[in-house]
């Protein structure tokens, strides 16, 4: 049985710097392994708030170099290694770990230097890591080299991260038992470069996982829209759909 726990919930400048929704990432224990995708700001306290010990933690995965995804970075990468040097690992967009154009790296050598492995994929990479195979999906999103994940253990966990729906993402989440979107808006208010809830209902559709779940939402997404939006999903695709809260905890 893998397990999810969703450390934050919130996307959008106005919800993420408001705190509206929290923003520490989400936890996944997969093959006994525990890993932290995304530990934007907050990554740390809601880790204590919600029970969770990062030192328990295998693994850190940061999509790509925005704030919300990246500013606890360093501070779980040192839980993680609070009790033995060169353990764990990160696997990153290439901006998170060497910069890109406008971004610069945002995980110094000090904490490279404190991982087992670390190492930056790009979409369609693949690599294999304390016994998962964790595959870079692509995105388009304003970072360029961003990624999602696709995460296979004892069973197969998708992540889009950040981006739009585009016709060959389905292609890359085609096992996936749980996948997780991304998604800031609700459908019919498209915002470039993110995902509403129309393009995740497409997305839906073609991927048929077990379960999807929506998360990162913008203010658009708050009182009850989120709820809305993926019943309707759920009613057009057949697929279980859940919208993600703060603290929510999920078995696939
Ligand atoms: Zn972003």
């Amino acid at each position: 049985m893998a397990k999810i726990v969703f450390l934050g919930t919130g996307g959008g400048r106005i919800v993420v710097l408001n705190q509206f929704r929290a923003t520490g990432g989400i936890i996944l224990e997969i093959s006994g392994k525990l890993l932290h995708l995304d530990p934007g700001p907050g990554a740390l306290v809601r880790a204590k708030q919600y029970g969770i010990s990062l030192r328990r933690l295998s693994g850190v995965l940061i999509s790509h170099c925005h704030p919300d995804h990246y500013t606890d970075g360093e501070v779980v990468i040192e839980a993680m290694t609070l009790d033995k040097k060169k353990k764990g690992f990160l696997i990153a967009s290439k901006a998170v770990l060497e910069g890109h154009e406008n971004y610069r790296p945002v995980i110094s050598p000090y904490h490279l230097e404190k991982l087992g492995f670390y190492q930056a994929l790009k979409p369609g990479e693949s690599v294999k890591v304390e016994g998962l195979e964790i595959l870079g999906t692509p995105t388009r999103h304003e970072e360029p080299t961003g990624i999602g994940f696709l995460i296979k253990g004892e069973k197969t966990f998708g992540y889009t991260s950040d981006t739009e729906f585009f016709p060959e993402l389905p292609d890359f989440f085609r096992d996936a038992d749980c996948l997780v979107i991304n998604c800031l808006r609700p459908r019919g208010q498209t915002w470039p470069e993110h995902m509403d809830s129309g393009g995740a209902k497409e997305l839906i559709g073609k991927v048929k996982p077990k379960l999807a779940i929506l998360t990162h939402f913008g203010m658009k997404m708050l009182r009850g829209v989120a709820e809305r939006e993926t019943r309707w999903i759920q009613e057009e695709t057949g697929v279980k759909t859940l919208a993600a809260k703060d603290g929510m905890q999920v078995e696939f």
